[in-house]
């Protein structure tokens, strides 16, 4: 059927078939989910004898799908059985029978091996009939959305007609009130709402699209959506929150969940080849977080007491997207409502009685900086200053905070020393800063275990668990387990624990800052000065029981899980496609005793990461190279259980803020701006290693 070729075996396939796929060499299971239908017609075969061929090609059985084990189902989480398009169908001592329609693909084998300690036994089905299979195996944690998918199957079968333009639909309104339409779009909201999801994603597919909720900050499955359902839907939506009359689209529409629960919620669509990827925004407007509310403990809850109890001074607040930076901010200007607060942002999302919300508009033409000065006059006690993306608006924030004001502010940095290097890359001398500067709040947050369902950790029942591995390699006792009931929607997890690293400027550090020090010697004296790193709160945590060492991993990613007791240090993957910042990168590098292996692009270094037998440190990557870019690159390494726990550090030759802000979402654990200095170079690699608890011999 195909001959020996560096293509994916599908597009041989299809070739021989006169079909000329664009399909990249190890495609994700989307990919090959949404062209197999083609490449099957094509070939001129029914699904199943499509199926039974490529079968016959890899020598290998055809699955009855149908026929699955439970047993062998719990043994593989749904997340990788989705991400994959596997279904576990038996368990043997050492095998584990597996449907997949892709038995080439090397990353499905890693992760049936790393979650079953078991090879798997792969057997042929397409990926619709797994698909359908998966949706009945991993039903029993969801049993409310089986009403669901009858729902949809109804959308999607009513019989009126659609008219799609470019992925818009055009429809009448008789269509927009269609009774299964109005009762799905109603079900998908006030169950988000009963679920305490935050963001419902409407997300379409060229086969099929999906439903997913945004809970305690991860996206969970809801439900399956076939091209017409999701149209229709997606019109129902906008219908609701756009296009009623006597309506302001901005104030976002009420969703009622019956009882005393109701959310507002704000729609936003973005087009896509595909369709309409729609996003909604649930907020209860009302609700204001406090600080006793948000959950903090320890030393880190009486020093964030302190350090808002004082009256001057710039507070900065540094976080990745979602990671409780807005929530905190609001519960500290609750907090401060006795004095006269004023707050500038962007979009206020929650209404904070006492605070004077003023919101941005950038169409009027007066800059952020200007807005805020002209706030001053009205002579506040506290200012929160939004989001400090330049160097006019930093350079008043810091002259507010010498002359006897409270300013709170943001940064998107990954911690709290970078916040301050953020700064200081933006233009402000560190003396100047030391003088206002009075603490930096750096936030992550982790989700906190469900207390109807979690159950104490068993030596012996969990001795092979992900929970165990982990723990074992920080020399720590697990505490806890996830486990999921019908209150956490099968999660095992119910709210958020935040994890805090909180740095205040002591004299010393003041001293300090007045030498321009470097990002490593900021961390020491931040540490010496008692501030406790993430990794020390968020373990914290877990030995008190609240959260679990998975859930610190899955946001810190602080677990060193490769080389678990060398004391040598691999060398390091640097990626990057300019001769010249390759040589002074590899000379910086070795000077400080790595060895290093190069790359020159991202398929280079993803083959090296995949087939190499090196134990990497960590990356230095390009972001922008030719080919495979340092995005994708970064996305392959997190996807990846060999390789998601790596440090990778990425370099960028633009100062755009949104490119930082994806680097660090995607995972990278810091970035660094091109020119490279070579001392900048050095105290990031420095500081990222030991976050990430790699151990460096100078
Ligand atoms: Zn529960």
């Amino acid at each position: 059927m195909t001959q020996p070729s560096s293509n994916h075996w599908l597009k041989d396939v299809a070739r021989h078939a006169g079909l000329d796929l664009d399909l990249p060499r190890r495609p994700p299971i989307t990919a090959i989910r949404s062209v197999w239908p083609e490449v099957a017609k094509a070939c001129r075969l029914s699904d199943d004898h499509f199926t039974q061929r490529v079968a016959g090609h890899f020598r290998i059985g055809v699955a009855n799908v149908a026929a699955y084990d439970p047993q062998a189902v719990r043994m593989i989480p749904e997340a990788v059985a989705r991400r994959y398009g596997i279904l576990p169908l038996s368990s043997a001592a050492d095998t584990l029978v597996i449907a997949t329609s892709d038995p080439t693909n090397r990353g499905a084998h890693k992760e049936i091996v790393a979650h079953s300690a078991r090879q798997p036994v792969f057997m042929l089905a397409s990926p619709a009939a797994i698909s359908m299979a998966l949706e009945r195996a991993y039903a029993p944690a969801r049993a409310p959305k089986n009403a669901l998918r009858t729902l949809v199957a109804r959308v999607a079968e009513s019989d009126f007609q659609v008219v799609t333009n470019q992925g818009k639909g055009l429809f009448t309104s008789f269509e927009l009130e269609d009774p299964a339409v109005v009762k799905l779009a109603d079900v998908i909201l006030q169950q988000g709402v009963r679920y305490r999801a935050t963001e419902i994603h409407i997300e379409p597919g060229a086969q099929q699209g999906r439903v997913r909720y945004r809970i305690d900050g991860v996206l969970q499955h809801v439900v399956d959506l076939p091209p017409t359902a999701h149209n229709r839907l997606v019109a129902r939506l906008r219908h609701l929150a756009f296009e009623r009359p006597d309506h302001n689209p901005d104030d976002g529409f009420l969703i009622e969940a019956g009882g005393e629960t109701s959310k507002t919620a704000h729609l936003l669509t973005t087009p896509t080849p595909d369709g309409e990827l729609v996003s909604i925004r649930l907020v209860d407007p009302n609700d204001v977080p406090s600080l006793d509310g948000l959950g903090f403990d320890g030393p880190e809850d009486r020093k964030i007491r302190q350090v808002l109890g004082r009256s001057e001074g710039l507070v900065l607040v540094t976080g990745p997207a979602r990671s409780g930076t807005t929530s905190f901010i609001y519960a500290a200007l609750s907090a401060l409502k006795n004095q006269s607060v004023i707050s500038l942002e962007g979009r206020p999302e929650t209404v904070v009685p006492g605070v004077t919300q003023i919101r941005y508009d950038p169409m009027t033409g007066i800059s952020f900086a200007e807005t805020l000065q002209q706030l001053l006059d009205r002579s506040p006690d506290v200012i929160h200053a939004g989001e400090i993306r330049d160097l006019p608006t930093a350079r008043i924030a810091l002259r507010t905070a010498v002359t006897g004001r409270k300013v709170l502010a943001t940064v998107h940095t990954s911690d709290a020393v970078s916040g301050i290097r953020r700064l200081i890359d933006m233009g402000l001398a560190p003396g100047r800063l030391g003088e206002s500067l009075h603490a930096v709040v750096s936030l992550r947050l982790v989700r906190r275990l469900c207390t109807e369902c979690a159950r104490p950790f068993d030596g012996e029942r969990d001795a092979k668990s992900r929970e165990a591995k982990l723990a074992s390699v920080l020399g720590i006792a697990p505490v806890s387990r996830a486990v999921g009931c019908k209150g956490c929607a099968g999660t095992g997890y119910r709210g958020q624990v935040p994890i805090p690293e909180v740095l205040v400027v002591t004299p010393e550090m003041k001293a300090l800052l007045g030498h321009s020090p470097n990002d490593m010697e900021l961390q020491r004296a931040a540490q010496a000065d008692g501030m406790r790193s993430f990794a020390e709160v968020g373990l914290d945590r877990v030995q008190k029981g609240d959260t679990t060492v998975e859930e610190i991993e899955r946001v810190l990613g602080i677990v060193p899980t490769r080389d678990e007791t060398a004391d040598s240090v691999g060398p390091v993957l640097v990626v990057e496609d300019e001769a010249e910042d390759m040589a002074l990168m590899s000379g910086v590098l070795r000077s400080i005793g790595f060895e290093v292996v190069e790359a020159r692009d991202g398929h280079a270094a993803a083959e090296l990461l995949e087939h190499g037998d090196e134990a990497f440190s960590f990356i230095l990557m390009d972001l922008y190279m030719p080919g495979m870019n340092g995005k994708e690159l970064l996305r392959s390494v997190r996807q990846s259980l060999a390789t998601q726990s790596l440090p990778v550090i990425v370099l960028t030759a633009s100062a755009n803020p949104r490119d930082e802000l994806e680097v660090l979402e995607a995972g990278a654990d810091d970035f660094l701006l091109k020119p490279v200095m070579a001392d900048r170079l050095e105290a990031r690699v420095r500081a990222v290693l030991r976050r990430s608890g790699v151990r460096l011999a100078k």
